[in-house]
């Protein structure tokens, strides 16, 4: 953590007079950067300031309980606000991004603005400068860090109410696949303290996660019974979804969470993805278990990053062609990353 004086500047300017705030999330925001952003917006709020959320693009229907998430600016459809809360910003938090490709044209507006910047993120080699910097890989999730700058850089542990406690329990469920990956014995630690600021957790478990519609559960059907390809002398396999699937099945943004996870439920495989079919691209969205380390895997080859076990990318496609690409960068991933744990084991 960024500490001393760096820290004391951001105290001090957070717990003065009333600021305008604008909290940037990235693009598909997950429940990490929805959980952390509202998090951080209601304890700003409660300590006099005016805060703004932006995302270049829209929330998934399962975050639809967050409270104000409903006046979110979204880049895609209100540019301009947009451009003119980075103007009035006083503040800006980077949150949950570690290069500005994830906020796409929101990025270029940053250039005109003149407000001190945050940054709390998780993300490996971050591109991002700020004038206070709160980025470490090892945290769980950017909600853990938020939680842990209310407490340590605010000095605020009295704010973390139920609500809040909520929105940095929304973040830490989703960005750790469930508690199945990122854990810590801190982790746990601050789960215990959330529970104690009055956390619901199976009320947002369900909120989240059990609140699928009939044509979710369908599309999972046809997913793994007619898009599911398996190679198991990598020891992969993953998903592919093409335009008329999304009309099909009626996909919207934030549907195809989760999907990447089924691949991983097979006991020989250390790799999975997701390849879906965009209007102007193709996304990757790739796991891995244990040391393959799948963000090397979507920087080097898929224009993108993330973190070791869960990462993400583009290609410019057509589909068939990202799937006969995607299947020479695994086989030459693959390979070294099996040659090297032998090495070593
Ligand atoms: P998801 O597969 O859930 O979309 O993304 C998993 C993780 O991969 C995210 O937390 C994010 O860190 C990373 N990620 C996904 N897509 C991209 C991308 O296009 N560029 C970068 N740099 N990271 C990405
Ligand atoms: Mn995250």
């Amino acid at each position: 953590m960024t500490e001393g004086s760096q820290g004391n500047d951001v105290k001090a300017l957070l717990t003065g007079d009333k600021k305008h705030v604008l909290l940037l999330i990235h693009r598909n925001p997950d429940g990490d950067a929805i959980g952390s952003a509202y998090a951080l917006r209601r304890v700003l709020r409660r300590i006099g300031h005016e805060v703004t959320v932006a995302c270049p693009s829209d929330y998934p229907f399962n975050f639809r309980w967050v409270e104000g998430i409903d006046k979110m600016l979204v880049g895609d459809r209100q540019p301009q606000k947009v451009r003119q809360s980075i103007h009035r910003a006083q503040i800006i938090v980077y949150l949950d991004f570690n290069t500005f490709q994830r906020i796409d044209g929101i990025a270029q507006y940053l250039e005109e603005a003149a407000a001190y910047t945050i940054l709390i993120d998780h993300h490996k080699e971050p591109l991002i400068r700020a004038d206070f910097q709160l980025s470490e890989p090892d945290a769980s999730s950017t909600a853990e860090l938020v939680y842990r700058f209310i407490l340590h850089v605010l000095d605020r542990a009295d704010l973390i109410d139920r609500a809040v406690a909520e929105l940095i329990y929304a973040g830490i469920l989703t960005d750790t696949g469930k508690f199945r990956h990122n854990t810590s014995a801190r982790l746990f630690r601050i789960m215990a303290e959330l529970k104690t600021a009055g956390l619901d957790d199976l009320k947002i478990f369900d909120l989240i996660y059990n609140s699928l519609q009939e044509k979710h559960l369908r599309l999972i059907g046809h997913a793994l019974h007619n898009r599911f390809v398996h190679w198991q002398e990598y020891r992969t396999a993953f998903i592919y979804l093409n335009k008329d699937d999304y009309r099909q099945f009626d996909i919207k943004r934030g549907d195809t969470e989760g999907l990447v996870n089924y691949p991983m439920m097979l006991s020989d495989i250390i790799l999975s993805a997701l390849i879906t079919e965009q209007q102007n691209t193709i996304k990757i969205s790739l796991r891995s278990k244990g040391d393959v380390d799948v963000q090397q895997l979507a920087k080097r080859y898929f224009n993108g990053g993330g973190h070791k076990n869960a990462a993400g990318g583009y290609h410019q496609g057509p589909l068939e062609q990202t799937i006969n690409d995607f299947r020479r960068a695994v086989a030459e991933f693959v390979t070294a990353q099996m040659k090297n744990s032998k090495s070593t084991s």
